[in-house]
């Protein structure tokens, strides 16, 4: 538990503290009811493993791998807890003992620069037609693999409505995965790597100033190459919803199309609690002739989490996924809401197939399509 040694002072502190402020809205702790789930179980298994009297078994990783990352609990917590179980999930990894679905996933992005086992030229294959780029300009688009690849309408979308605000931008073929899930499961060498390649394309293109779709890229960007990686970022990144809202109060553009109904907004965890942008959404929202925003009970800081965990627990834990998702889907339906709009891909795709699963009637919507659809 090489890493894992620098938190040791704070893991004895949590464990002589036990407030357990944590627990409260753990989402996993109070999906099992096994306080082994939730931050402050996991910190008591950290110094087990710290004064090796744990053996690492399948419940253990278990343990580990089901956090969403969600930050509820270091909202809650002195510490920063994500960190010191994406550290954990780590020394897992060195130890040989990482989760093998997580391995899968660094594996395809080891080979294909992302994690769905899709081909790297194939990345841009489905907003092309969308795309009109200007190399050298100032501004960068990141689509990001999960808006490239698996849910592209939302980067068609953000493409179009910079299309139609005007500013030049260019979009880097080249671009590959930008980290998050192997940040997020522990594989931070190979992170690592891929970083420093998507940091040199972008110092190439000579932009300043970079956009994300996805909430989960726009953090990474801006905390954890910086802060966590340690390398050094020469631009600017802002998440699609901060740079619409700067571009609308430079101009208000002229809405073309209004659209009808009650649409509340979700709150992505690495947009809301990581990164503290929950305003911009919520305005870009009302903004959109006709909408009525509405919120759930549970929001901004509060927010569910959609249950995806950054994508990377929905693909190790589908069924823990699923259950959490109904619980925010069956929110919205409580608030009245007719749409649910996020700006994260992954808990718009997430969403999207709890839906289908549970017959819900609410539609599923990035705020990018919401917005092309009347600007
Ligand atoms: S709030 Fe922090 S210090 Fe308190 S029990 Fe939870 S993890 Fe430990
Ligand atoms: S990050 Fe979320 S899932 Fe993980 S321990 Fe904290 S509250 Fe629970």
């Amino acid at each position: 538990m090489q890493n894992l040694e620098k938190f040791r002072e704070k893991i004895y502190v949590c464990n002589r503290t036990t407030d357990g402020y944590c627990l409260y809205r753990c989402p996993e702790y109070n999906l099992k009811g096994f306080e082994s789930y939730g931050a402050r179980g996991r910190m008591y298994i950290a110094r087990g493993l710290l004064e090796a009297r744990l053996e690492i078994d399948a419940s253990l990783v278990d343990r580990i791998s089901t956090c969403l990352s969600c930050g509820y609990c270091t909202q809650r917590c002195a510490f920063d807890l994500t960190e010191i179980f994406e550290t954990l999930k780590g020394d897992l990894v060195d130890a040989g003992k990482g989760l093998d679905k997580y391995l899968q996933l660094g594996e395809s992005i080891k080979e294909n620069h992302n994690p769905y086992f899709k081909r790297q030229k194939d990345r841009l294959a489905g907003i092309e037609e969308k795309i009109k780029p200007t190399k050298g300009a100032e501004l960068l688009y990141f689509t990001g693999c999960a808006s490239a690849y698996q849910y592209p309408t939302i980067a068609q979308s953000t493409c179009m409505i910079l299309n139609e605000l005007g500013p030049n931008y260019q979009i880097l073929g080249e671009e590959w995965c930008c980290g998050f899930p192997l940040i997020r499961t522990g594989q931070v060498g190979l992170a690592k790597e891929i970083a420093e390649h998507n940091l040199e394309i972008i110092r190439a293109s000579e932009a300043s100033q970079v956009v994300f779709s996805c909430a989960a890229c726009y953090r990474t960007f801006a905390k954890d190459y910086p802060e966590r990686l340690g390398l050094e970022v020469n631009f600017k990144s802002f998440h699609i919803t901060e740079f619409l809202s700067r571009e609308f109060e430079k101009h208000q553009p002229t809405f073309k199309g209004k659209l009808e109904g009650k649409v509340t907004y979700h709150d992505p965890c690495h947009l809301g609690r990581h990164m503290g942008i929950y305003q911009q959404p919520r305005d870009l929202l009302r903004n959109v002739p006709g909408v009525d925003l509405v919120e759930m009970e549970e929001n901004k800081e509060s927010a569910r989490c959609c249950g995806a965990g950054g994508e990377v627990v929905k693909f190790g834990y589908p069924e823990i996924t699923l259950a959490l998702a109904k619980k925010r889907i069956e929110e919205a339906e409580a608030c009245g809401a007719e749409i649910i709009a996020s700006t994260c891909p992954f808990c718009y795709g997430n969403f999207k197939d709890t839906v289908k699963n549970t017959g819900a009637k609410l539609k599923v919507q990035d705020i990018t399509e919401i917005i092309s659809q009347v600007i």
